[in-house]
């Protein structure tokens, strides 16, 4: 079977839990820079898979899922994690749960992808070659916002010069 064909079926497969994750984060939606539930929840999700995630930018996370010849090259695959202050009238039962406060722009279906994709690829990792970032974004809504400290934060990495900010936020993490 090629590596396409397996990922579809797998996505077949995982497509009931996807559904679910998006529907627990469409209930329980959170504002830009306050997605502390939100990311508690794909941590969590990821650790279950074996992956171990890294807080960035206060409520954003990174984690890496390694191919074969991880240095050859890295993919990186994006998620938003914030809601809207919207009030949701729709009559479904994952309704938001948080009174004016509505996943409207689809970032709780970018990150029940992004767990799914996760899923899939952590199983495939001997298939393909390369090393897949995955990030998971906070404050999409906002300018400026989490996109802006995620790319400020990431080099400062790269540098071996983290700041003092970074380093707070591992900090609580851990
Ligand atoms: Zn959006």
């Amino acid at each position: 079977m090629s590596l396409e064909s397996k990922i579809k079926a797998l996505a077949k497969e995982y497509a009931g839990e996807i559904i679910a994750n998006r529907r627990y984060l469409h209930t329980n939606p959170e504002l830009s820079f306050q997605e502390f539930n939100t990311q508690k929840f794909v941590a969590e999700k990821l650790k279950e898979l074996g992956i171990q995630p890294e807080p960035i930018a206060n409520t954003g996370l990174v984690a890496t899922i390694e191919g074969r010849n991880a240095q050859n090259r890295v993919v990186g695959l994006r998620a938003d994690m914030d809601a809207l202050p919207i009030h949701e009238k729709n009559n479904v039962p994952y309704k938001s749960h948080n009174e004016g406060v509505m996943h409207a722009c689809g970032h709780d279906v970018h990150t029940a992808s992004l767990l799914g994709t996760a899923k899939i690829l952590t199983q495939l990792k001997g298939e393909f070659d390369g090393t897949i970032k995955l990030v998971f974004q906070p404050a999409e809504e906002k300018a400026p916002g989490g996109a802006s400290i995620m790319i400020s934060c990431t080099c400062k990495y790269a540098w071996a010069a983290r700041s003092t900010e970074c380093t707070r936020w591992q900090n609580r993490f851990s």
